[in-house]
């Protein structure tokens, strides 16, 4: 059971009731979870230390528990407030530079040899005799300068950025130094995923209970108790993923009782429901065959999930829980016209697509993505956009996501009205046989899409799992059916310099997936034709001020070796026909083979920066596709005769 493996942290320094916690303690709980690999224990020893929290925790005061919670998931506010930490490479080191004393030419020279700029900082503190011990530092104080940090802007931030850390990391001590820098940097590197912190949050709940309770459970109660508290936890924040509701309702109410109070809110984006992709129609009868699905159109926009508060207020959320209200307000002006008198509030799923109002017809992605961001001016915008609603979530009060896609759906066409050019519902038919879905695929492409979504429509099957790759929503894009396979979305981590005409800028980028276990990039392939003199002007722009002076040790390159190294920050779209095994590349290493993934001649689609770098997609899925294809392969050859 998970219990045996909890230890007892020793926490350097101690650490009493009523006392703030000290900075220490967390960066020791850090420093053993780094140094081990299993996941089990990694749990264990970040239970162990939350259990503390907790216990020194009163019912009313959640601030130290949810400060030590976000600084272990290396956050300083839920994702849609979009605090964020990330600090670039030249300021950290200007900052270790002026506490420690140390030349910038030195810390350049340990940063190509250790490859870790938190290492760095901790070995020149370590390394400097110190007169006076500093006052120990707490996780209060790191975490509300931290906040400063990142909040700060403006021309005179940069000097106040360096004045604040150069402060925090006189004060650091054993470990503190390393952490701190890798907070700033954005990672902390310790291999914990965020859902193994909300695993030992619970845990951390049940013990503390189980303590309460005078230890007298026994283990079968125990074990089970942990795995409910985990289950329920899981399914509560996937819900509403925000710690600042979350932890203060685990408090007052304990693990069982944070059902009941944290519900999905409008004004908390949850994480979208996504799609498993289908080669083929045939696939999608076999997984639904005998059962009520629907086929959608899938719309060739940016999906939007639509809030509206009961106080009137409209919001617009990106996939990635981003406030987009800035870039719709034609969207935010546009929508109360849809929304019966009797919708007082909701959260709607959809996809808000460029349109073109003089020939009423859908236009591409791309004329979305060259809007601005931010501060979108309504009288500025050139082409409009109309949502196509495809799911109801939440309405007057009341979440829907355990009802059936066919009740929401009934849900939302009663309760909002298709504006034209403005507002519609996804377009849908509810049929059964290839035919049927041939032909309306075919339709959908026609009309301007990339395909169908196929989705279940009754039974529990047809609840709406956030955050979840579903089984229950195929989608099924016409570049499949060429044989072309599904896109990838990767994160651009190295450059190679052009030659020719090109040495002014990029000729070829080294792309990577992103591997949310272990926390690290995985290189997959080089990628350097067909991109116009213009797209690598652009790219250049782009990426230039990311350059780095050398690989961030969660990089795992394998052979690959570009001229320079880059932030991991941008996401592109890319296509391949073809995925191999490679000596060269990491990605999926060990899944399928000892060598790693990687794809024969990738193609550029599009700049995805809807998505975050850990948004990228993972080593399962390309082992997925890998597996696919090589069936696909094996079934061919066995048409045609072939062994
Ligand atoms: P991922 O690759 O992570 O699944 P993605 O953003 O690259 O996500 P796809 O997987 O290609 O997108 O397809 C899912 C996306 O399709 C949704 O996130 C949504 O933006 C869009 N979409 C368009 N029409 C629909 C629809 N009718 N139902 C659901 N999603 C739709």
């Amino acid at each position: 059971t998970a219990l045996s493996k909890v230890k007892d942290v020793d926490i350097k320094g101690g650490w009493k009731v009523g006392e703030p916690i000290p900075y220490a303690a967390l960066t020791k709980t850090f420093s053993m979870i780094e140094a081990t690999t299993k996941r089990l224990e990694k749990t264990a020893i970040l239970t162990s230390f939350l259990l503390l929290v907790i216990q020194r925790s009163s019912k009313k005061d959640s601030t130290a528990l949810l400060q030590a919670v976000y600084l272990c998931i290396n956050r300083l506010s839920p994702d849609h407030i979009g605090i964020e930490l990330g600090i670039g490479e030249s300021l950290l080191i200007k900052a270790i530079s002026e506490s420690t004393g140390r030349s910038l030419a030195m810390i350049k020279a340990d940063l190509k040899k250790e490859g870790d700029l938190g290492l760095v900082a901790m070995n020149s503190k370590n390394s400097q005799k110190t007169l006076f011990k500093p006052k120990p530092l707490t996780v209060a104080f790191v975490f509300s300068n931290l906040r400063e940090i990142a909040s700060s802007s403006g021309h005179s931030s940069q000097a106040k950025k360096v004045s604040i850390i150069t402060k925090l990391l006189a004060a650091c001590q054993d470990f503190e130094a390393k952490y701190i820098v890798r907070s700033l940097e954005g990672k902390l590197r310790i291999g914990n995923a965020e859902r193994s912190v909300l695993v030992a949050l619970a845990h951390a709940a049940v013990l503390a209970e189980h303590e309460k309770a005078g230890k007298r459970w026994s283990t079968e109660k125990l074990a089970t108790k942990l795995e409910e508290g985990a289950n329920n936890m899981k399914s509560v924040y996937s819900e509403l993923p925000s710690y600042d509701e979350v932890i203060p309702a685990l408090l007052k109410h304990g693990i069982n009782g944070i059902r009941e109070h944290c519900k999905l809110t409008p004004g908390v984006p949850l994480k979208p429901m996504l799609a498993k992709p289908t080669k083929a129609i045939g696939e999608v009868l076999d997984r639904f065959e005998g059962k009520r699905f629907t086929c959608e159109y899938k719309y060739d926009g940016e999906r939007a999930q639509v809030h509206k508060l009961p106080d009137g207020s409209v919001s617009v959320f990106s996939r990635n829980s981003e406030d987009m209200s800035k870039k719709y307000p034609d969207l935010v002006e546009q929508l109360p016209k849809c929304i019966r008198e009797s919708t007082k509030s909701f959260v709607l799923d959809a996809e808000a697509v460029a349109f073109d109002r003089s020939t009423n017809k859908l236009m591409p992605f791309q004329e979305l993505s060259k809007r601005k961001r931010k501060d979108v001016k309504v009288e500025d915008i050139q082409v409009r956009v109309c949502l196509f609603a495809f799911d109801l979530l939440y309405l007057n009060g009341e979440p829907l996501l355990q009802k059936t896609l066919n009740e929401r759906r009934e849900l939302l066409r009663d309760h909002f009205t298709v504006v034209p050019g403005e507002f519609d519902f996804a377009k849908s038919s509810d049929g059964e046989t290839v035919d049927e879905i041939q032909s309306f695929l075919e339709e959908s492409v026609k009309d301007g899409c990339e395909g169908l979504m196929v989705k279940m429509l009754e039974s529990d099957a047809s609840y709406y799992e956030p955050s979840r790759r579903s089984v229950n929503w195929l989608k099924l894009k016409k570049d499949y059916l060429a044989g072309v396979g599904d896109s990838l979305d990767l994160v651009v981590v190295g450059g190679y310099h052009g030659k020719g005409k090109r040495t002014n800028v990029y000729g070829a980028f080294l792309l990577a997936c992103y591997d949310d276990n272990s926390e690290e990039y995985q290189t997959i392939c080089k990628i350097g034709t067909g991109f116009s003199e213009e797209m690598l002007q652009s790219h250049y722009d782009v990426l230039n001020p990311l350059e780095r002076e050398t690989m961030r040790g969660d990089v795992k390159p394998g052979g690959a070796k570009p001229d320079v190294w880059f932030e991991p920050q941008v996401v592109w779209e890319v296509l391949t026909a073809d995925l191999s095994l490679s000596p060269i590349y990491t990605a999926a290493q060990g899944l399928i083979d000892e060598r790693g993934i990687s794809l024969r001649f990738p193609r550029f689609i599009r700049i995805r920066d809807d998505k975050g770098a850990d948004d990228a997609t993972g080593p399962e899925q390309i082992s997925e596709m890998y597996e696919r294809q090589a069936l696909a392969a094996g079934s061919s050859k066995k048409k045609k005769g072939g062994d």
